[in-house]
């Protein structure tokens, strides 16, 4: 993982400001200085929640499956837990997207391509026994390590924060 510093310079690099519509605007897999235009407004997406939990629970297990350091059971006190755990962070995760990716830019079906990479993508940002402590700023870790068109838009309290 790279350090807090390297990991902002890089995302810098790629956003752009934006007058027209007061928001800073990332594109990772587009073309440097692409605009996206149209904001929707998404709704979360059930589908989207139960392929992020997914995803993120079998990458865990998988982790703990080929790293004996890693305690499922004793990182988050029990299998239920766990669970709960993996959800929470499966709705965190696609409340922040509906509000900072471009969905309009995806060539992947959302879903399939949570189900296929979230999880792992997950892991490159944290421990499989952390995701407890899994939150809004590591969302933008994760989407930024998928390579998601991402906005930025200062309306968002996040957003202002960071920038
Ligand atoms: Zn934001």
């Amino acid at each position: 993982m790279a350090s807090g510093n390297s990991y902002w310079n890089a995302a810098l690099a790629s956003w752009f400001w934006n007058p027209e519509k007061a928001c800073f605007w990332l594109v990772g897999s587009g073309t440097p200085g692409q605009v996206i235009t149209a904001a929707m407004v998404e709704q979360p997406d059930p589908a989207a929640v139960f392929a992020c939990a997914m995803s993120l629970h079998d990458a865990c297990v998988g982790r703990a499956c080929s790293d004996p350091s890693v305690d499922i059971s004793e990182s988050y006190n029990g299998g239920d837990e766990f669970l709960r755990q993996m959800m929470r962070v499966g709705n965190l995760f696609e409340e922040w997207a509906c509000e900072h990716i471009a969905f309009e830019e995806l060539e992947d079906v959302w879903p399939y391509l949570l189900e296929d990479r979230f999880g792992a993508a997950c892991l490159e940002v944290m421990d499989a026994g952390s995701f407890g402590m899994f939150d809004r700023d590591d969302c933008l870790r994760v989407a930024y390590g998928l390579r998601l068109p991402i906005r930025v838009d200062v309306r968002c309290r996040d957003c202002r924060r960071r920038f």
